[in-house]
């Protein structure tokens, strides 16, 4: 958007013409620090290092472990080989007990090595793994827990170690949205026996394709990055099974350069938080989930619960018009992992143990953040909801006419 408003008059399901000529995606990426990733690339060329644990990798490492007061981190290739390999580090075997709301390589990176995703409810209000459910889960074949901190929303780190010390589970998080968050005055990255970061383009920070295991854990650290470079000590030394999981110096560079802006992430993506938050609080049916500020969070997802009685319209038709507009508002992780093959076929009846699941993926839309994004445009989107909402009845002659 090039700052000039359009007039709601515009409306695309209207007039035909979408209030963006353009189209806003959720999901792009955060770029912030072109000159410095430019000038590292050069040094790259320079060094003709390209990869193999190179000099960009190891700064990025450490300027990770640093942040988050985390003993050991392990750069890799994407955030779902780091949580393969973490799975296979801590010899999690038969079934893990995993939320069903989460992305799909969640599940996967356990049944890719045949293991048994189990899949346990959700809290509505923190949409994070429901500790009251875990136990209910837990069978003979059960070795660990892997919790999602959703939309950078911690999990209940707390009670999970509870039950992981009572039964003697082992504790992965999946912490791909909660890079840089806190929980209770500790940073993530320091819960459970490991925490993978998944660098993404779509994620906070982003290394075009990336991801990390930290852990407080020597033999563990030790173990992960023999398996991240097919079990090599030393050359010609092989002593494990591994696979490859390395970061290249181009994916370490781009992380550093962005984590030198990390705070001007922050607080961009902060502002674009308060704006929707504001924006939207009048709104009937509409609510934006919130963050708490103690836990500095990284405000990477706008998320709002559509309440479909009070809208009169759906959830996938307000995500419709919106797209009319060029918004390109997305559902997330619908309809669940669970309604997903290959588990919807191992596990049809899933859905019974897992009503809030269902409810909340059912009911949430994201909406386009991050430094692609004007406030302008958030003016605009809001405005735009605002008058969906109060014209829902004439929208919805106009849908069920189609
Ligand atoms: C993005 C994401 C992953 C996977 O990370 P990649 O780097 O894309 O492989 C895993 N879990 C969650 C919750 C994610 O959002």
């Amino acid at each position: 958007m090039n700052g000039k408003k359009q007039k709601i008059s515009d409306l695309g399901i209207f007039s035909g013409k979408p209030a963006f000529p353009e189209k806003i995606h959720v999901g792009r990426p955060n770029i912030v620090n072109r000159k410095g990733f430019l000038d590292r690339v050069n040094t790259i060329l320079d060094n003709q290092w390209l990869t193999n644990n190179g000099p960009f990798v190891q700064e990025f490492e450490k300027r990770i472990s640093g942040l988050i007061g985390v003993k050991h981190c392990i750069a890799m290739c994407n955030g779902t080989i780091a949580l393969e390999i973490a799975i296979r580090a801590l010899e999690m075997t038969g079934e893990v007990i995993i939320p069903s709301a989460t992305f799909i390589a969640t599940a996967h990176a356990l049944q890719w090595q045949a293991i048994t995703p189990v899949f346990c409810d959700i809290d509505e209000k923190t949409h994070t793994i429901d500790p009251k459910q875990i136990e209910q889960m837990i069978t003979p074949r059960t070795t660990g827990i892997v919790g999602v901190h959703l939309w950078g929303r911690p999990c209940n780190t707390e009670a999970i170690q509870e039950i992981a010390q009572k039964h003697h589970l082992k504790v992965l998080y999946d912490a791909a949205h909660a890079f840089a968050a806190s929980h209770n005055g500790k940073m993530v990255g320091n819960f459970g026996d490991a925490e993978v970061f998944s660098f993404h383009a779509t994620k906070f920070l982003n290394t075009f394709e990336g991801g990390a295991v930290v852990t407080n854990n020597d033999v563990l650290a030790d173990r992960i990055r023999l398996m991240k470079n097919f079990g090599f000590k030393g050359y010609d030394n092989v002593i494990y099974i591994g696979t490859n999981g390395k970061m290249n110096e181009l994916s370490a560079a781009m992380g550093i350069s962005s984590l030198d802006k990390l705070e001007e992430i922050i607080s961009l993506n902060r502002d674009h938080y308060i704006q929707y938050r504001d924006n939207l609080k009048s709104i009937p049916g509409i609510s934006c989930i919130s963050y708490n500020e103690d836990n500095h969070p990284n405000y990477q997802y706008i998320i709002l619960e559509l309440d479909e009685q009070q809208l009169l319209l759906s959830r996938d038709q307000f995500v419709r018009i919106l797209h009319g507009e060029n918004i390109l508002a997305r559902r997330y992780f619908y309809p669940g992992c669970h309604r997903m093959e290959p588990y919807s076929s191992f596990f049809p009846h899933a859905g019974l143990l897992l009503p809030n699941t269902d409810k909340v993926l059912s009911r949430v839309i994201v909406l386009p953040t991050g430094t692609a994004v004007t406030h302008d445009d958030i003016d605009i989107i809001c405005e735009l909801m605002r008058y969906i909402v109060s014209h829902r009845k004439k929208i919805r002659e106009i849908l069920s006419d189609e």
